[in-house]
């Protein structure tokens, strides 16, 4: 059984949207501070938004637009942008692998340079950033 994913610090300053074209139910989404919302496109760079929500403005203050953020309650688990070779910095996770800090109790990407911090804060954030329908 596979976990939903989950972006983590390394992304901050990157985001370079590799994670956006794998993801095939395009619930992958960036903050677009002009409309207070998160917004997933189609294809990366390509204008066009596929799916978007409220942001919460007191969560999204955290990191605003520095990093992308996963929809849990739309990720399907399919595993594609936490395959190794998607994320430049090893940022995404699957919820079932998050390292929290143990050494003993995480699976961490080899290329992420936070690995052995406390990541478990990404996961319930990527819950908080998106607000509720009205
Ligand atoms: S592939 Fe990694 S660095 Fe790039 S946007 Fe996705 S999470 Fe961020
Ligand atoms: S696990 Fe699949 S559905 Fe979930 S965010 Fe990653 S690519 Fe999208």
């Amino acid at each position: 059984m596979a976990g939903v994913a989950i972006i983590t610090e390394a992304c901050i300053g990157v985001k370079d949207r590799a994670c956006v074209d794998v993801c095939p139910v395009q619930c992958i989404y960036e903050f677009d501070a002009a409309t207070n919302r998160l917004v997933s496109e189609v294809e990366a760079g390509s204008g066009i938004v596929e799916t978007e929500h409220p942001a919460s403005p007191e969560a999204i203050a955290v990191f605003g637009d520095t990093l992308l953020y996963v929809n849990l309650d739309e990720c399907t688990s399919c595993t594609a942008c936490y395959q190794p070779d998607v994320c430049p910095v090893g940022a995404i996770y699957s919820d079932e692998h998050l390292p929290d800090g143990s050494p003993s109790s995480a699976k961490y990407n080899a290329t992420d340079p936070n690995k052995g911090h406390d990541h478990t804060f990404f996961l319930q954030h990527s819950r908080d950033v998106f607000a509720s329908e009205p």
